[in-house]
């Protein structure tokens, strides 16, 4: 099966395509399919931003398209980002670098670092069909960033479980625990199961 991917993060294409090609499901990013949209997230939650994105390129393609709305969830932020993880602070015109140290600043001088990373995916078919799975990997913010792996905040994030962050540990074990490994076991039983109904 090939799903075109509704996303122009590198990162997060690399994780889909390590994650689901290994199970016989090939993906396109949007972009190698010809598709540059940039849709508009105005969604209040991650579920209702992945079905609009993947709804978009589903609409302009006529072909299946899925879509990760992540981010994430600080604790003592009252679960910001959230949403809002690639618009924060000053928006896409940040980098992620200028992004996760300005969160820093935000909990500089806070004990409590617990946080969570959500991915939530939909998969919208021709059809009108949707599937859709979530996925959270709890953790904390690390007092200084650490580590050249990964995308975003992963070089502030250090999963339960263990001292370093996401960025450090490297893609391999990222991509066993992260909410996006997670979401995408949840999706590809969805997935397995919508194929023989
Ligand atoms: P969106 O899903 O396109 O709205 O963007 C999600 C944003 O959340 C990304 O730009 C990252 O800043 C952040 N994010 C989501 N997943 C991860 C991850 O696995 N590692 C680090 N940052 C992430």
């Amino acid at each position: 099966m090939k799903l075109i991917l509704a996303s122009g993060n590198k990162g997060k294409l690399r994780e889909f395509e390590e994650i689901l090609e290994p199970l016989g499901i090939e993906i396109v990013s949007q972009k190698d399919a010809g598709f540059d949209l940039d849709v508009d997230e105005t969604g209040e939650t991650f579920e209702e931003n992945a079905w609009l994105k993947a709804a978009a390129i589903c609409a302009a393609s006529g072909l299946p398209a899925v879509a990760d709305d992540s981010g994430l969830c600080v604790d003592a932020l009252d679960g910001a980002p959230g949403v809002l993880s690639a618009r924060f602070g000053g928006g896409k015109a940040w980098t992620d670098e200028q992004k996760y140290l300005y969160l820093l600043e935000k909990l500089e001088g806070v004990s409590d670092r617990s946080a969570k990373f959500v991915s939530c995916i939909a998969c919208v078919f021709p059809n009108g069909d949707v599937l859709r799975s979530r996925g959270e990997c709890p953790g904390r913010i690390l007092e200084a960033p650490e580590g050249s792996g990964g995308f975003g905040y992963d070089p502030v994030f250090a999963p339960e479980g263990y001292e370093a962050s996401f960025a450090s540990l490297g893609q391999q074990v990222k991509n066993q625990i992260s909410h996006r490994a997670r979401a995408l076991a949840a999706f590809r039983k969805e997935l397995e199961s919508y194929a023989h109904r």
